[in-house]
């Protein structure tokens, strides 16, 4: 497999809802190691299939605790909330202030195959949240305020599309 490359906003590839894994095989588990080198080489703390052109529901994490794959993620359950500032590797240059959870339990199937129930808390659980977006095509960009919205609109002189729940 070549190196992935990270696709950065606006691209339309970002707005893609990925497709479900059916099953964790070699391919899969390729894509994984693949998707965390690039997020290791870009220093960031997570990346979806949707930011590098795969279309599955695949993620990778990792906010200092260990690498975390992730298959077919979903979020069953949320506790509290906050807002912390975040950046996106691919929105470079960007830093918006999201409200989030403060904790999450989220299902998904590992690497294995298995699905696993995971509890977290703090930069993983936002970092879970963020990646969780990307995997339904939405941004950091979404969450911005109407003004700064239009400013960004302006500047980059696109229509932002709205995937906002
Ligand atoms: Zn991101």
């Amino acid at each position: 497999m070549q190196d992935l490359k990270i696709r950065k906003f606006p691209d339309p590839g970002l707005r893609a809802r990925a497709a479900k894994v059916d099953k964790i095989g070699g391919p899969e588990r390729a894509m994984f190691s693949e998707m965390a080198k690039a997020m290791y080489l870009s220093q960031g703390v997570g990346l979806a299939a949707t930011q590098v052109g795969i279309d599955r529901q695949l993620a990778v994490i990792d906010v200092g605790d260990g690498l975390l794959k992730m298959a077919n993620p979903v979020i069953v359950k949320k506790e509290g909330l906050e807002a912390m500032e975040e950046g996106c590797l691919s929105c470079p240059g960007m830093i918006v202030k999201i409200k989030r959870a403060k904790k999450v339990v989220v299902s998904f199937l590992n690497e294995e195959g298995k699905v696993v129930r995971l509890k977290a808390q703090g930069l993983l659980a936002r970092a879970i949240q963020h990646e969780s977006d990307h995997l339904s095509g939405k941004l950091i960009v979404d969450y911005l305020n109407p003004v700064k919205k239009m400013l960004l609109k302006k500047k980059i002189g696109i229509k932002l599309s709205g995937n906002n729940k």
